[in-house]
């Protein structure tokens, strides 16, 4: 029995159809929701306080009131189903602020963030190779001293081998084709920023690797439309099961999609009851941040 494809791909859907056709039935057809994880929120933390960083003017952006977009993104965040469902103690909340605090402050290891002129932060983009429709976000767009565009992604993970692979596929330049459809040009660079380690990661898109994407997007989606014309969503066993939010509906561990598929909906019904109550409660509290 033939079941719908998604209407669109993001650079995180096109990786996690290579990575594991199954983990991407799960996530992107039967919506089955995955717990909540620290370290994606405190990327969420990381990424806010930066986007509100550069709504400073230059010469405000340094690392004091890094910290004190840091503080305000969280007031922010305490109230969000994402960080709430996290269930964190004091301990463990203290804990998750200070590693974003030790991600900002390596940031400025990395640029000067006065010197930047950004002209987008957190652009959601969209544009259509044939009839499919292609998004992401860039988490900072802006332009160099001649003029070109610039496209700046923050990492707050660790620099994964093997990425120089995995960027020719994984977003780098799918932000580029993004940017060339929509703003007729195609950026001079782009980059990744590490800040954990802290490390920059710099690519230059050109019309071949525009052509690769192309290809490659065009190859993956023939793909998914063949998996979904056939219900065969294969499990692809690797390092990520480790990782994998679907191990207890998966076959190579033991379990059945099916089961998985029927409980979709309940545990979406449970996770909106869980995230009404967590954030009634994380709405009666107090701040309690306190950078140093
Ligand atoms: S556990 Fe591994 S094989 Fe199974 S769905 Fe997840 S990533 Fe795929």
């Amino acid at each position: 029995m033939s079941i719908k494809p998604p209407y669109s791909l993001s650079p995180s859907k096109v990786s996690t159809f290579t990575d594991c056709a199954l983990a991407f039935r799960f996530s992107a057809i039967d919506l089955l929701p995955e717990p909540p994880s620290a370290p994606a929120t405190k990327g969420t933390l990381v990424h806010a306080a930066l986007e509100r960083l550069f709504t400073r003017p230059p010469g405000e952006r340094d690392l004091p009131t890094a910290l004190t977009c840091l503080e305000q993104a969280f007031a922010d965040l305490r109230t969000d189903p994402e960080y709430v469902l996290l269930g964190l103690d004091d301990d463990a909340r203290d804990r998750f602020v200070a590693d974003a605090e030790q991600l900002v402050r390596k940031y400025f290891e990395l640029e000067d963030p006065s010197t930047i002129n950004p002209i987008g932060l957190e652009l959601k983009l969209e544009a259509s190779i044939d009839n499919l429709r292609l998004r992401g976000i860039i988490d900072r767009l802006e332009l160099d001293a001649d003029g070109n565009l610039v496209v700046t992604d923050y990492k707050t993970g660790r620099v994964p081998s093997g990425l120089h692979e995995n960027a020719k596929f994984g977003g780098v330049h799918f932000y580029a084709y993004l940017c060339e459809q929509l703003f007729g040009a195609r950026p001079a660079r782009v980059q990744l920023l590490y800040l954990a380690e802290p490390v920059a990661i710099i690519t230059t898109p050109t019309e071949q690797s525009t052509r690769g994407l192309q290809r490659k997007v065009r190859a993956v989606w023939t793909a998914v439309e063949t998996a979904c014309d056939r219900d065969d969503f294969r499990p692809k066993p690797s390092k990520l099961c480790d990782w994998c939010a679907f191990q207890a509906y998966c076959p190579a561990f033991g379990g059945d999609p099916a089961a998985g598929r029927d409980a979709a909906e309940a545990l979406r019904a449970e996770r909106r009851s869980l995230v009404a109550t967590a954030v009634a409660e994380a709405q009666g509290q107090s701040p309690l941040f306190a950078p140093h």
